[in-house]
């Protein structure tokens, strides 16, 4: 799939105002620095969250279907644009919630898709005006998980859209996005079973996205969030330091295609450790037992009882 797609362009890059086009070049500018000539960014989330709009918005066009209502089909979609040697790709996944599960055949699809692929960065999408977890939620990052390995939220980012919001009952934006935020960290954190010592410092990153054109602007015409942040560089930097953080980047070979479960690797060893458990413990266990019950001093009964026998004898 990768190989069929023929290297395009980035036109897209003009459609930005001068401005954010300068920052985006000078992030460009540091891949070259680094060596680094492409770069591949997986988006996923539930459906309806704003994961195509946030491709489209990223590369400045219409490259992947955007639906008010739900009928995305279950194939992913590839952008991949290049831009003075340097490529992007951006991944775009359809949602994986059905029926209220999590759809296993769109987690093959999307698995299979990605074969022979490195993702660099995971943006893992949902939507900033909406003030509940549940447990679909848990489940998406859960299928995630199971899919790619607990390491690929290492290398990923939470994309809050609808970032152009007021919070109800005149609650303080900022205050609204930490505890937005915070629910869904908290939700990643269980679902993907990281533990602190996986973590080590690393804390994953919270990037605010508005892809309506309710999006308000500055004097230089970038499209600007009640925090004042200026979106889209914003989310290039984001970006650049997650594919530059240290943690490896997840490829997607065929064991991982294929293979069993990635977190369930270290499980094998499970028997292993049972049968040990049995020779170290339970062996001499069962074996002093059987010497008590030899060394035990006989019941008054079974002495007269044996003393009865004999003497018939
Ligand atoms: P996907 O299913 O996650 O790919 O979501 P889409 O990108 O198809 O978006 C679903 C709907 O939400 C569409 O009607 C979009 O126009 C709308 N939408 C997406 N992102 C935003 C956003 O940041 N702000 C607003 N106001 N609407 C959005
Ligand atoms: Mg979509």
């Amino acid at each position: 799939m990768a190989a069929l797609q023929t290297l395009r362009e980035w036109i897209g890059i003009q459609q930005f105002p001068p401005a954010t086009q300068s920052k985006l070049l000078e992030i460009l500018g540091k891949y070259k620095e680094e060596d680094v000539s492409s770069l591949t960014v997986l988006v996923m989330g539930k459906g309806g969250v704003g994961k195509s709009s946030t491709v489209n918005s990223v590369i400045g066009e219409k490259a992947a279907a955007v639906s008010t209502f739900q009928s995305e089909g279950l194939r992913p979609t590839l952008v991949s644009r290049t831009r003075s040697g340097f490529t992007l790709n951006i991944i775009d996944t359809p949602g994986l919630i059905e029926g209220g599960y999590v759809n296993d055949q769109a987690i093959n699809i999307i698995k299979r898709f990605l074969l022979n692929m490195t993702i660099d960065v995971l943006l893992y999408v949902d939507r900033l005006d909406v003030y509940r977890v549940d447990d679909l939620d848990r489940q998406v990052v859960g299928a995630i998980t199971d899919a790619f390995g607990k390491e690929i939220w290492k290398k990923s980012a939470l994309v809050l859209t609808h970032a152009q919001f007021s919070p109800p009952d005149g609650l303080n934006y900022n205050h609204f996005v930490s505890k937005r935020s915070n629910a869904l960290l908290k939700v990643i954190q269980t679902g993907a079973q990281l533990k602190k010592q996986d973590l080590q410092g690393f804390s994953i990153p919270v990037i605010l996205v508005e892809n309506s054109g309710r999006c308000h602007k500055n004097e230089s015409d970038e499209m600007i969030l009640p925090c004042g942040t200026s979106w889209i560089p914003n989310l290039f930097n984001k970006i650049t330091e997650i594919s530059f953080n240290g943690n490896k980047a997840i490829h997607v070979d065929k064991k991982l295609v294929e293979g069993p479960n990635p977190n369930e690797r270290g499980k094998k060893l499970i028997p292993l450790m049972f049968a040990f458990q049995y020779l170290l413990v339970m062996k001499p266990l069962v074996r002093a037992i059987k010497s008590d019950v030899s060394r035990e001093s006989k019941p008054a009964w079974e002495l007269r009882d044996s003393g009865l026998a004999s003497r018939r004898s």
